[in-house]
């Protein structure tokens, strides 16, 4: 029996809450007070009979989430009210309405947003990404939710602890894959890093006690590092105009831990375990000039490493980061790393996003609307966006992650792309017009091709013309999301056009032969073909690499024999009856594919072609041993009636659990459809898995490296004599 002291549980509760009250005192407007409380009755009556894993009352969790909105990222009012409130219609009888008819239009979008996000996350699934991406159009309208979300999800990781360790490590994934960048992003960096530090304690428990023990059995020897450091400069700082503050702060646990991977080094010789901040108190209009003196003060006794000086100021990062770095040479021959910064700054850089707009007033910061421009960028890719949601994760995650690349206009405009933008990235962001028609490019006067990658400070000018086309090839060397879901958008547009002919040569062929072309048959065309959907078949017969006289010959030998089993395709064309037959199917003895490879051959039926991860089943055919189809194929309710004794379960294990990762280098001379013949054999005849590829083509050689999973040496021996007999294919090698 679980013991509970009523009473001690409500001081608990009303301590917290007037903690929370105090830390938001200072921000307080008259009658702001009453709607908080308010706020928190609602909730702890909504809560009452909810307790966390841990055993507390629910009603902790909404108030520490408000403490982190209003204390670490610096939110008011409504966001306190929609932080208390977070939980309740989405865990209670509450609905909109209610809040809507109780706290007002303010707070009902904010609380409606939040709760249509906080649906189930399943790691690696398109749900989580529509999540996601429902996550972030909330940007668009406001950004306090995303923010209010990022306090939820420090908190949750906070109290990590007593939730079982299945849904640690679903939580802490998704953590590390989305709300760490994200709030990276947003500016927001010591919710960053601690979201960061929780989850190698999470993952990697043993690393993290290790490190964080480390940084604290060493505190003392930094202090008295940093003591030693300061105490020449002191003298001349104390001389400026305005108050300053030093501060010495150990980089977090996670940043440590990487840098030792990376490096492959212990922490004792992670040099910048630590970097010295000197915070200026400069008025706005004094600013740039009180950071430039600070560095020249601190040069004055420490010599600079030129490589190392980074300008923030000038040119502060996207997501609103201003500072000055420097690394200088200690006394002890130590690099150190310094950073100058104002007090606005150093909030900014902390609190990221909200702080911005408590300066809003007092200075009108360029670089805010940097940060807004990013918001509105993201926007504007989901607007555009009409790829699959998992993909555009994958696209925005990248962009979360890169740094920039600043270049300007020919009119001297500055322009922000993600880190390795090409010419053509930087034409697309200009518009989708000059990108489409992109030649090349100019660059610092200098002509470029399309490809070339932006270094900052280059001054573009990009070269159109009216005859030029988007081209698959292109995709390989743009990075922001942008250009990539343009020029995916052009290309379809295209294939599009082509196919419209080739769908009108197909249904003439059809009527020639008195053929209705129902969707039927032309699936039954387009299996026949090997093509994955009929507007492929339609591409592919425009483009001439299907011949259409073959529909003729796909007339005799497919639609003849079809006759007598005709009436069976009707008999179960009902929902019914095709699941009873599979189920017959799935009572089976299973065939585990991939396993022993070895032992079962099979192959892949070209109707469905199916991939890892489909529920599929074998047949076995009388000359060609067991094929695999999906059970979604069109083929697979007549297989399964007419000859339900030759199927045979077949399911997918995961190819990685038994895969290892091997590197291949592949030489010969190029020529039109080479890399489709190469990884045709890779992924679809030894069923591999693809894990990079990457092509090369210098003056007719073709240059490939290709990472993939096998299972073993005599499956990747196999692999190489199929690739060498590929035509022009020189040479492969297995490298590591
Ligand atoms: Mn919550």
């Amino acid at each position: 029996m679980l013991n509970i002291d009523v009473e001690e549980e409500r001081k608990v509760i009303l301590r917290e809450y007037r903690k929370l009250l105090k830390k938001a005192k200072p921000f307080l407007k008259d009658g702001d007070a009453k709607l908080i409380k308010k706020a928190f009755l609602t909730s702890l009556e909504a809560h009452k009979d909810m307790r966390r894993k841990s055993g507390e009352p629910y009603i902790l969790h909404p108030i520490a989430v408000a403490t982190i909105a209003v204390e670490e990222i610096g939110l008011g009012t409504t966001s306190i009210i929609a932080a208390l409130l977070h939980d309740v219609v989405e865990d209670t009888d509450w609905e909109m309405e209610d809040i809507e008819r109780e706290f007002g239009m303010k707070v009902a979008p904010i609380i409606d947003g939040l709760t249509k996000i906080s649906g189930v996350f399943e790691y690696g699934t398109s749900q989580q990404a529509e999540n996601f991406r429902k996550m972030l159009l909330t940007l668009s309208k406001d950004v306090r939710v995303i923010l209010i979300k990022l306090a939820d999800r420090l908190h949750n990781m906070r109290t990590l602890e007593s939730m079982p360790r299945n849904k640690q490590l679903k939580i802490t994934s998704e953590t590390i894959y989305l709300y760490a960048p994200l709030a990276h992003r947003l500016g927001l960096y010591a919710i960053k890093s601690e979201l960061e530090d929780l989850h190698l304690k999470y993952t990697e428990n043993e690393v993290y006690r290790d490190i964080a023990a480390k940084i604290n059995e060493t505190r003392a020897a930094r202090q008295k590092f940093i003591r030693n450091f300061i105490g020449p400069v002191e003298g001349e700082l104390d001389k400026l105009k305005w108050p300053y503050n030093i501060k010495g702060r150990p980089k977090s646990i996670y940043s440590i831990w990487n840098k030792m991977k990376k490096q492959n080094i212990p922490f004792e010789e992670v040099y910048d375990l630590f970097a010295i901040r000197i915070i200026v108190d400069a008025p706005v209009e004094n600013e740039k000039a009180a950071c430039w003196e600070v560095y020249s003060i601190v040069t004055d006794f420490y010599k600079p490493n030129p490589d190392r000086l980074r300008d923030w100021i000038s040119t502060p990062k996207a997501n609103g980061y201003e500072s000055l770095h420097t690394t200088v040479m200690s006394e002890k021959g130590q690099w150190v790393e310094v950073q100058i910064r104002t007090k606005r700054m150093d909030d900014i850089a902390e609190k990221g996003y909200a702080a911005h707009w408590k300066y809003k007033d007092s200075y009108t910061n360029p670089e805010q609307t940097r940060l807004e421009q990013w918001i509105s960028r993201v926007r504007e890719m989901l607007e555009s966006n009409d790829t699959s949601a998992i993909e555009f994760v994958d696209d925005f995650r990248s962009n979360l992650f890169s740094d920039e690349v600043f270049v300007f206009t020919p009119k001297g405009d500055l322009k922000t792309l993600p880190n390795r933008s090409t010419a053509l990235d930087f034409a697309f962001d200009i518009h989708t017009e000059v990108g489409a028609k992109c030649l090349g490019a100019k660059v610092n006067q200098k002509l470029v091709p399309l490809n070339y990658e932006l270094k900052n400070g280059d001054q573009v000018e990009i070269l159109t013309s009216n005859k030029q086309k988007p081209s698959k090839d292109w995709l390989r060397f743009v990075v922001s999301s942008k250009a990539k879901s343009k020029i995916k958008d052009l290309l379809k547009e295209d294939k599009k056009m082509a196919a419209l002919e080739g769908k009108e040569i197909v249904f003439r062929k059809l009527k020639q032969m008195k053929i209705d072309p129902r969707d039927e048959v032309i699936n039954k065309i387009r299996a026949y073909f090997d093509e994955k959907t009929p507007l492929d078949l339609y591409y592919g017969i425009a483009t001439g690499k299907h011949d259409a006289k073959l529909i003729k010959r796909f007339q005799e030998e497919v639609l003849k024999e079809k006759d007598n089993s005709n009436h069976r395709i009707q008999s179960l064309n009902d929902a019914n009856s095709f699941e009873r037959e599979l189920k017959k199917v799935k009572g089976q003895d299973m065939l585990l594919i991939g396993e022993d490879l070895d032992v079962v051959d099979y192959k892949i039926a070209a109707c469905c072609n199916p991939i890892p991860g489909d529920e599929v089943f074998g047949f076995v055919t009388v000359n060609e041993g067991i094929k695999i189809h999906r059970t979604s194929c069109p083929n697979a309710p007549e297989l399964l009636s007419n000859h339900g004794n030759r199927v045979i379960k077949a399911r997918w294990t995961s190819q990685q659990e038994i895969a290892f990762l091997a590197g291949l280098q592949i030489i010969g001379t190029d020529r039109v459809g080479l890399i489709s013949d190469v990884t045709q054999i890779i992924s679809s005849e030894l069923k591999v898995n693809m894990q990079s590829i990457s092509v090369d083509t210098k003056d007719g050689i073709f240059e490939g490296k290709i990472h993939l999973f096998v299972q073993s040496t005599k499956h990747l021996d196999k692999l190489i004599d199929k690739l060498k007999a590929v035509r022009g294919i020189v040479k492969v090698n297995r490298y590591d």
